[in-house]
């Protein structure tokens, strides 16, 4: 063989792999995501959206430094709203339309792809901390779920069963899939800071690779359990209390991945669940301006106060009040890491990495769509709502207003916020064109004969977690019923 060919080849070789090396994806190319996502936190409960009760100058920097999404809508309920963040679908596609309670036969679908999942594929370090709830039982829990850990309360902090080992009212705390402690109410108090020292540890182990941070923090649920070092101290009881600790909680990851040098290649979103429980009172938050609360589809039940930070990527100061929300948060993590989401399965969010980095006003999805359980009740396009069902103002409160109770009625969320005038006589043109995109999307997803839909998780004898009266009492009706 000649030589002179065998070498340029060579060389061409060495070349073409050292240009393979310099633009071939590396961790610093796929930045890190942290989503911290509240608990009933109201869209009036912090400083960025208005509060001035609480304090929250963690928040309040973070806001500074970032943007403010002032249309980042979840969903009415827990649930449903982690289902969508997961998988980036409405919790109807995916047959989560309510709550799960402990011991519950359904979850999110094993066979969904979540954010996790999707994230893993392109090889980043996975942990969720806090309150997971889309199933319980162990075929549903975040490590089957893409998540490489797990550490938390997996549902609501008042779905406390009795305990038949302590005979106390408990909720568990689990570590990956295994249950590690059994939590009192009083135990609750140090849940926030449990969760916050998890956080910062996983973020200093991964902080050589890329990684995925989910944490759902229990708090602001009722019952209400801020932390010795918060209580008493907000001017808002201990609701306040709670969103000051939920703030230091914040500072503390913000803090960390400053000390670490990872600012500059994180995206961090702070978001809520649901809206405010209202029916709690001093116990429940604000929706600030918004109509109605947790459970509503007013936007008071689903419109969340939103940040996004990553500092040198997100212009610091800005507000962005185009149609977002949790539904778009994994196509956008997805793009953020060099990837593509295949078409099917069919998901309903996009990518919001131009909104994220001003290279867009427009929100990237046609419409918004308000679902209560299977039933569509609204849908949004630009600043016009369109309710196309009475609806209820919050969880406990099912008595729909008088002003609510015919539809279908039409407000201008850039009018007014606060949904009272209905404009539906005035703009047939609007209702029309609002009323066709329902319809397909309820065709779709909603109601009961959906074309759409996919199925939920389901087990066979479902259990809680840890031994408990529920548990018992489940065995006792099985026996019965086999006798
Ligand atoms: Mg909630």
């Amino acid at each position: 063989m000649n030589s002179l060919p065998a070498l340029c080849l060579a060389l061409l070789l060495a070349a073409f792999s050292a240009l393979r090396a310099a633009g071939a994806p590396t961790s610093l190319a796929r930045p890190n995501i942290v989503i911290l996502f509240i608990d009933d936190m109201g869209y009036g409960d912090i400083g960025p959206f208005g509060a001035t009760k609480q304090k929250t100058p963690n928040l309040d920097r973070m806001a500074r430094e970032g943007m403010k999404l002032t249309s980042f809508y979840a969903a009415p309920v827990c649930s449903v709203s982690r289902a969508q963040l997961l998988t980036g679908c409405y919790g109807v596609r995916v047959s989560v339309p309510g709550v799960y309670p402990p011991g519950s036969k359904n979850g999110l679908n094993p066979a969904e792809f979540t954010i996790a999942e999707r994230l893993k594929e392109r090889g980043y370090a996975t942990m969720c901390i806090g309150k997971w709830h889309v199933g319980d039982q162990p075929e549903f829990l975040p490590t089957r779920q893409g998540f490489d850990h797990y550490l938390g309360i997996p549902y609501s902090n008042d779905m406390q069963r009795t305990s038949t080992q302590t005979g106390g009212r408990v909720v568990p705390l689990v570590r990956d899939d295994q249950v590690a402690e059994l939590l009192t109410d009083e135990a609750q108090s140090r849940i926030v800071e449990r969760y916050t020292d998890e956080a910062v540890r996983f973020i200093r182990e991964s902080k050589d690779k890329p990684f995925l941070l989910y944490l759902p923090h229990t708090a602001v649920h009722a019952p209400i359990h801020p932390g010795a070092a918060f209580s008493g101290k907000s001017a808002n009881g201990r609701f306040g209390d709670w969103v000051e600790e939920v703030d230091w909680s914040v500072g503390r990851v913000l803090d960390t991945l400053r000390e670490l040098k990872l600012d500059q290649r994180t995206l961090v979103v702070f978001t809520s669940d649901n809206g405010p429980w209202l029916i709690k009172g001093a116990d429940g938050g604000s929706a600030g301006p918004l109509r109605g609360g947790k459970g509503s589809t007013w936007e008071g039940g689903m419109r969340e106060p939103t940040i996004a930070w990553w500092p040198g990527k997100i212009a610091p100061g800005s507000v962005c009040d185009a149609v977002a929300g949790t539904i778009d948060l994994l196509p956008t993590a997805v793009a953020l890491a060099g990837g593509t989401v295949p078409a099917v399965p069919v998901i309903d969010g996009r990518d919001l990495s131009p909104l994220l980095f001003g290279r867009s006003e427009q929100s990237p999805r046609e419409a918004h769509y308000y679902f209560a359980g299977y039933n569509l009740q609204a849908v949004r396009q630009g600043p016009w709502k369109l309710a196309l069902a009475a609806q209820r103002e919050t969880m406990g409160k099912d008595a729909v207003s008088a002003d609510a109770g015919k539809s279908p009625r039409l407000y201008n969320l850039d009018q007014e916020i606060g949904e009272r005038t209905n404009l539906a006589d005035q703009h047939p043109e609007i209702v029309a064109r609002l009323q066709a995109l329902a319809a397909k999307m309820d065709a779709e997803i909603g109601g009961n004969n959906p074309t759409a839909r996919r199925p939920a998780g389901e087990v066979a004898n479902p259990q809680t977690l840890y031994p408990s009266e529920a548990n018992a009492a489940r065995a006792k009706k099985a026996k019965q019923a086999a006798k």
